[in-house]
């Protein structure tokens, strides 16, 4: 607990000091870290340039080459003292993620929560990195795949999820045999400080108990776009996994391609729920209440649009509106507040400028929009989520606006409210409430949602690690954390091998010489 009269800013400092940042990190750069809650200072930091960057992927790869050779399950053990210093130090970096990134107290767990579970999952997959045996045509051969780490893999994440995205991809990319070089949102550099330091400790656990390991293994490049920029085009960085909006991936994707690098992208979505005739109306609300206001509408998979069945149309929205109107918007860090700060002023701009277009376009602005002023944190971004009735989803209602407006328009015709949902330009998260079974299975079938993630009464927003997490079309095809998600960190060989005492050539070839 905060010290009276002690400054967030004080507490936050005296927090990152204590996951094992030396103070001196926190000071004496041009670059202001800052939190939504308050919009003050938090400390002042040095950013990396192209140059450190590129220095921090030469560490790195010069780690791969002793880390490939530790043994997979050993590579396990240090993932798991990783995990065990995240549920050590979960209320303290829980606690940083809500100060930083605006999330309330439970998201702010709830997200290191998740880089404990995928710490665990991937522990277990450090014994399962297994490939095929696959029947062969000829006599007396075998043939099998063999899974190899591929290299320096470069992690730049979004201001959101300024923690939790770079476990999905760590954990599993150290028991795969890479080494890491993460570049987190510059929105969000205290959380990954605090991460690093937390990583730190367990790697001097590892070592202690006798674990070999390289240094240089997990690099931590604090940097803007340049330092994105540098690793986007390093040709020693076999993988960028890169999580952000649209526009970046737009950039990065073909940067990368360019010099036949892998990339696994992770961006912006334009989520939808369609809400069928026979929908449980109260669960409806709780899921749709949750999705699309929770977090204050900055996750990627927030609900964004809401296609209501004309029959109930009339008995949901009016319900929503009292919800819409009811909610408690406030400090993140009191009690019972359940939608906190948007991360910066630029937020809350593109979120007025969206309604404004929204109302041009014929919408009607049922509840929310408005700034709200909350005591105690006068320079941070506060607004009552938007409920805005649409007459059709023209214009903007297919962008993502990361704010919280959702836009609900009626339908009459399931595979219309199909198709308007798939149509478009992003493919993450979808969901469908109805108690009617061919309703439900019909949208998660191949004529249903074409989005990465498709759910059944429950909304669109969140995710579990043991499944595989990510979206089609702009949202850029990358697929992370459970499932067999592991395959995109490591290259694939197929072997051939001849235990007999002939040559004999695949598709019936003859070569005698
Ligand atoms: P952003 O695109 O502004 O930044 C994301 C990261 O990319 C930052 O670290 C930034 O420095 C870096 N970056 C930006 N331009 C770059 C470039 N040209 N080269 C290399 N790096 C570059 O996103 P944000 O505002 O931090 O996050 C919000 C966005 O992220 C939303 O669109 C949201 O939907 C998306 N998001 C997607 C997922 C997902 O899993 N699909 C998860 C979280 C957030």
């Amino acid at each position: 607990q905060p010290a009276a009269g002690s400054t967030l800013r004080d507490e936050v400092r005296s927090l990152v000091v204590g996951l094992g940042v030396p103070s001196g990190r926190l000071d004496g750069g041009g670059h202001a870290a800052r939190s939504p809650i308050t919009g003050e200072t938090l400390a002042e930091l040095a950013l990396a340039s192209a140059d450190e960057t590129n220095a921090a992927v030469g560490r790195a790869a010069a780690a791969f080459r002793e880390w490939r050779l530790v043994p997979a399950p050993q590579r396990g053990e240090l993932v798991r003292l990783l995990g065990q210093e995240l549920r050590e130090h979960k209320t303290q970096l829980g606690r940083l993620v809500s100060v930083e990134a605006g999330k309330i107290v439970s998201e702010g767990l709830g997200e290191v929560q998740e880089m404990i579970d995928i710490c665990d999952f991937a522990v277990g997959l450090s014994r399962q990195l297994y490939g095929l045996t696959i029947a062969t045509e000829r006599p007396e051969h075998r043939m099998m795949e063999t899974w190899h780490p591929l290299g320096v893999v470069a992690i730049v994440s979004a201001f959101n999820f300024p923690v939790a995205v770079w476990s999905w991809n760590a954990a599993l990319a150290l028991v795969c045999g890479n080494a890491c070089v993460w570049k987190p949102s510059e929105k969000t550099p205290l959380t990954a400080l605090a991460t690093q330091g937390l990583f730190e400790r367990a790697l001097a656990r590892y070592r202690e108990n006798g674990g070999r390991a390289p240094d240089g293994l997990s690099e931590l490049v604090i940097g803007g776009r340049e330092a994105g920029e540098a690793l986007v085009d390093d040709r020693r960085v076999a993988l960028v996994s890169a999580t952000g909006s649209t526009r970046m991936g737009r950039e990065v994707g073909p940067r990368v391609a360019a010099r036949f690098g892998r990339s696994l992208l992770e961006l912006g979505g334009n989520n939808a729920a369609i809400v069928a005739p026979t929908a449980d109306l109260d669960l409806t609300l709780r899921g749709v209440a949750f999705a699309a206001m929770g977090t204050a509408g900055q996750r990627c998979t927030t609900l964004r649009r809401l296609f209501v069945h004309e029959s109930v149309y009339d008995r949901l929205v009016p319900r929503l509106v009292g919800a819409y109107g009811s909610v408690a918007i406030g400090n993140p860090l009191t009690e019972g507040t359940l939608v906190g700060p948007l991360i910066d002023e630029a937020a809350f701009e593109a979120m007025d400028r969206a309604l404004e277009a929204a109302k041009a376009a014929g919408g009607r602005v049922l509840a929310g929009g408005e700034r709200v002023a909350v005591e105690g944190c006068e320079n941070g971004v506060y607004v009552r989520p938007a409920l805005v009735e649409m007459p059709e989803p023209s214009g903007l209602v297919r962008e993502e606006t990361f704010a919280p407006i959702l836009y609900v328009l009626r339908y009459s015709d399931l595979d219309e409210a199909i198709a308007l949902q798939n149509d478009v330009p992003q493919g993450l998260s979808s969901s469908i409430f109805t108690n009617d079974l061919r309703e439900a299975e019909t949208f998660l079938s191949v004529r249903g949602s074409d989005c990465g993630i498709a759910n059944v009464n429950i909304g669109p927003s969140g995710a579990e690690i043991g499944g595989a997490f990510g979206g089609e079309k702009e949202t850029g095809g990358g697929r992370e954390s459970g499932s067999d998600a592991w395959r995109a960190y490591m290259r694939r060989a197929t072997n051939t091998v001849n235990y007999g005492r002939t040559l004999p050539l695949a598709q019936g070839v003859t070569f005698d010489v």
